[in-house]
């Protein structure tokens, strides 16, 4: 059977790699010129790589990484030590962490717990652990109906006290969804926080170890393209055209510098595409259905990336941090982490600003002077005395709307892979599936739609094949 499937993120991809496994034949269609949506990555004019985010890895990925061990590319992701490091906003340049130690879980995580002090008093640690009981005990059917509650709400009903909420959680929801406390679901970080106490290695953290375009998507367009498949980029999905009876009839393609308009005929098609876009280009008869209609209930949120090149090195920490900073998320010094970013004298700080609906429409030279408020706090000892460290050059990636927005309420919206049109599916991060706005959420979803279109491949006509032809 032959599937077409627009949008090359990963969802796209792990979409199109799973229908090829099962001897489909995917073709996918990706706007840009670049692979890889919310992971793809450039190089500048020196050959310094560049991405739209900064990449972390979890042990608790399971469909990320049996996707890798698939493709025979496991060994590019560098697993850190097992430990979660936060900068202390009191005191300038301190770190506290979070050792995890190798025993199974969940002990290993209430361990590490117990032995910081730096974060967390004897009476918090007890609050937070009684508080968190309920979500552990009474499993994910809790965790699901606490959708209702931001986060913030949730902790004061528990009795979490707000010492807790402001040193752990909103590092953990600026992080994992690019929000605050008061604005995040409480299921999403529940969530989170239940894979990683259920999991011995599932908080253990990993970089690829280069820039995901090529090292992460590429393997996956070659796995596709040697089995049959085909990844063409430049290929925007203009219109979903349909049949008298509503399903859909072929993708139009829009052409690009000059070219004529193409239709991609196919026996079942995928958005693979951004909730947003989705929403924008749904056909106006697939409107009025509360399947779609739910699609009104998600956007995605808005987000930035920098990148900040230094004329030396500023920590050799091998690991991500959360710099707990109003302005910033997690940052990391990729030259560190990361093989191919490598620089043994100077430093590269990639960070992620967020909440970042503020900042998204101001100047990158506003947005790095702020950053650099912030990073002279984090590495005060590097911007004292006669000869401070000078910024070489810096590189500002700004996405509106990136994963879908994870306010409370928003679990019911996030619509299955399978929709009501015979022959088309919904595959992306945003789709309901257990995991958040992720790559591992966006690579299950793609195998869950690739697995429904195998369910209904019987349904479906497979005699039509997937044509490219020009429209007249
Ligand atoms: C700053 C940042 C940091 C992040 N950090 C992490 C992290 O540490 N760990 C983690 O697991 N996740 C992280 N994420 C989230 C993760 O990147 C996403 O959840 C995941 O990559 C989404 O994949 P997707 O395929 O669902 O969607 P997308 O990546 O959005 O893919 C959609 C694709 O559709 C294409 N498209 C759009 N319109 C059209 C059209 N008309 N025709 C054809 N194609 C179209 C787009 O160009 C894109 O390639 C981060 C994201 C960002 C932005």
């Amino acid at each position: 059977m032959r599937v077409a499937i627009a949008g090359a993120g990963l969802a796209g991809l792990a979409c199109a790699k799973y229908l090829t496994d099962a001897g489909h034949t995917p073709i996918v269609l990706e706007s840009r010129d670049v692979l890889g949506g919310l992971v793809a990555a450039w190089k500048d004019e020196e050959g310094d790589w560049y991405e739209t985010g900064l990449h972390a890895f979890f042990g608790a990925y399971p469909n990320m990484l049996q996707l890798l061990k698939e493709l025979g590319i496991e060994d590019r992701l560098q697993w850190k030590q097992h430990t979660l490091i936060f900068n202390q906003p009191e005191k300038p340049g301190v770190l506290s962490r979070f050792d995890v130690p190798d025993i199974p879980a969940p002990f290993n995580v209430i361990m590490s717990i117990i032995r910081n002090n730096d974060m967390l008093t004897w009476e918090q640690k007890v609050r937070f652990a009684i508080g968190l009981t309920p979500a552990i005990v009474r499993g994910q059917k809790y965790v699901e109906d606490m959708d209702k509650y931001s986060l913030l709400e949730w902790l004061r009903r528990q009795g979490i006290g707000e010492r807790v909420s402001s040193d752990v959680f909103i590092a953990a929801s600026k992080a994992l969804t690019f929000i605050d406390p008061d604005k995040v679901s409480a299921t999403i970080i529940l969530t989170a926080l239940n894979k990683f106490l259920q999991e011995r290695y599932g908080s253990k953290i990993a970089f690829l170890d280069g820039s995901p375009t090529e090292r992460l998507c590429q393997p996956i367009v070659d796995y596709i393209e040697a089995r049959g498949g085909e990844v063409h980029l430049k290929k925007p999905l203009k219109e979903i055209l349909l049949n008298p009876d509503g399903s859909v009839q072929s993708f139009l393609i829009r052409g690009l510098d000059g070219a004529p308009d193409q239709t991609v005929t196919a026996d079942a098609y995928v958005s693979a595409m951004s909730v947003d876009v989705m929403k924008v280009l749904m056909p106006h008869s697939w409107r009025s259905d509360p399947f779609f209609q739910k699609l009104d209930g998600l956007e995605g949120v808005p987000v930035i990336n920098l990148h900040l090149w230094f004329d030396r090195k500023l920590t050799d920490i091998d690991q991500l941090l959360f710099s707990r900073s109003d302005l910033l998320s997690v940052y990391a010094d990729m030259s560190v982490t990361c093989k191919e970013y490598a620089d043994p004298d100077r430093s590269m700080l990639e960070l992620v600003l967020a909440p970042a609906k503020d900042w998204i429409d101001k100047s990158d030279q506003e947005i790095i002077d702020a950053t650099m408020v912030e990073i002279k706090k984090l590495f005060p000892q590097h911007f004292e005395g006669d000869h401070p460290t000078q910024l070489r050059k810096y590189k500002v990636v700004k996405t509106p709307r990136s994963v879908y927005t994870a306010s409370p309420g928003r679990q019911a919206y996030r619509p299955e892979q399978v929709t009501p049109v015979a022959n088309f599916f919904l595959a992306g991060s945003y789709t309901m599936q257990q995991y958040l706005g992720s790559m591992e959420g966006a690579v299950l979803s793609g195998k869950l739609a690739a697995e429904a279109i195998g369910e209904r491949a019987t349904a479906l006509d497979p005699s039509t094949s997937a044509k490219v032809l020009a429209v007249s």
